[in-house]
């Protein structure tokens, strides 16, 4: 025990991380489905605000967020139960307006969240600059330097390919929806929301409250729970499973506008789980070393235990870098590269289990984990030493003057093509995990 409490501050200070996994999650969802029939030739859905599509099916929305938190309850060891106070009850005489917070409050989800009609357009296509939507209408986050979002405005009733829609929304939770919902957030409902405190995160990044429903620690060493139990606080299972099911609800009664907007949400929580870095605590380090790095630590001496912590913040996030970089890259240049063709290798699914709602923690992360020593490996023999092994280098305080691309070519041949060997690795099984939970949700909706 003595052992697992001095663990414990090494957790602490690792989990002061980036809570980002890919970056621009509709670049990858657009490719691991535009070869899929039951997506890419379904034929378009009229769009439809999200206030119709509740004020239509009050009731059995009620009847499932009920069964959700049963399902919660009796499938995550370490869930933080809603109170009833906070349940959605049918009311048809409400406002839609009333209907909706109701309906984010006992999803439990930001009330600033926006839903609104709009597409995130194929990076390979450039869109009408008079349709573009303000950063803000969407995601209410602050807008970022550089950032390659682009929203096009939707109205009701507007036929839209569902494609689009599974792709865009598979990026939206990273728009503000699971920001400040705990006890200690500078926010009204999350003292009434009942996660508790904050279990992990680091305060100083506007996005880090986040990180624990993007993230799951669900295969560490028995050793790492006992010393931070915190870490298993983690709410990315509750998500999928309540985005799926009301997918499902939304396909069965006729409102498939919704059924794919719900189901990209929930491959959002599923594809940031194949990202090592959201999968292990940390990848590549044992836990003799977190234990040695903080017993120095302890004695005085936390030099060890700070530069792991940089180290892995680093690599964490050259990874995405350089994903992000080189997809939006072959996207602009109409481009076909290994890792376009990694994510539609249909080839793969059939080798995974069955979809289920424990997949993405008994599936989806128990190989992100497997990967990850190997992934770290890669990353720094073909990343340059500068950019991930030195301590004193903060990736994320230089990451918008960082040219990724141009940096690993120099370093030396081959050292790109090695990275996007594990690269299209990756996105192979993020595309098969992708495909199999969209299979799952129009199984369930009888589809
Ligand atoms: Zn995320």
């Amino acid at each position: 025990m003595k052992t697992a409490r001095l663990l414990f501050a090494t957790c602490l200070a690792l989990l002061a991380l980036p809570s980002g996994a890919w970056s621009n999650h509709s670049f990858v969802t657009y490719r691991a489905f535009d070869t899929m029939p039951e997506v890419a030739q379904a034929a378009p859905v009229p769009a439809e605000p999200l206030e119709a599509f509740l004020k239509d099916q009050e009731a059995a929305i009620a009847t499932l967020l009920a069964g959700q938190e049963q399902w919660a309850r009796s499938h995550m060891p370490q869930y933080a139960p809603r109170a009833a106070s906070l349940d959605f009850k049918a009311d048809p005489a409400r406002s839609d307006a009333e209907r909706r917070k109701a309906f984010l409050t006992a999803l439990r989800i930001s009330p600033l969240s926006r839903f609104a009609l709009y597409l995130q357009p194929d990076p390979r296509e450039t869109p009408d600059p008079a349709r573009l939507l303000p950063h803000d209408a969407v995601n209410f986050l602050p807008e970022q330097p550089n950032d390659t979002h682009r929203f096009v405005g939707i109205a009701p009733q507007q036929p839209v390919a569902p494609l689009a829609v599974l792709a865009s929304a598979s990026d939206e939770p990273d728009y503000g929806l699971d920001i400040n919902l705990w006890q200690d957030s500078p926010s009204e409902w999350g003292k009434t929301y009942g996660f508790g405190t904050i279990p992990f995160g680091n305060p100083a990044l506007y996005y880090a409250t986040q990180a624990p429903f993007h993230m799951g620690f669900y295969h560490q060493d028995w050793l790492i729970y006992k010393a931070a139990p915190f870490i298993q606080r983690t709410y990315p299972l509750m998500r999928i499973q309540q985005y799926t099911s009301l997918a499902s609800l939304a396909f069965r009664t006729g409102h498939a506008y919704w059924g794919w907007r719900f189901s990209g949400l929930a491959l959002h929580y599923i594809q940031d789980l194949t990202q090592p870095y959201h999968s292990d605590l940390a990848p590549g380090d044992s836990t003799l070393r977190l234990i040695t790095a903080n017993v120095l630590a302890m004695a005085g001496f936390p030099g060890r235990r700070d530069d792991l912590v940089v180290l892995l913040s680093n690599r964490h996030l050259a990874l995405e870098k350089f994903q992000n970089e080189a997809m939006y890259a072959n996207a602009r240049a109409g481009k076909d590269t290994s890792l376009e063709q990694a994510l539609r290798r249909r080839d793969l699914d059939a080798a995974y289990p069955a979809w289920s709602e424990l997949y993405a923690r008994d599936t989806v992360s128990l190989e992100a984990h497997a990967i990850s020593g190997r992934t770290v490996q890669t990353l720094v023999a073909n990343v340059p030493p500068a950019l991930v092994s030195d301590p004193k280098f903060d990736f994320g305080v230089k990451e918008a003057d960082i040219q990724l691309m141009a940096e690993i070519e120099r370093f030396g041949p081959g050292k790109r093509a090695e990275l996007e060997t594990l690269l299209a690795e990756l996105l192979g099984r993020l595309g098969a995990h992708s495909r199999n939970t969209v299979r799952g949700v129009l199984k369930a909706a009888g589809r």
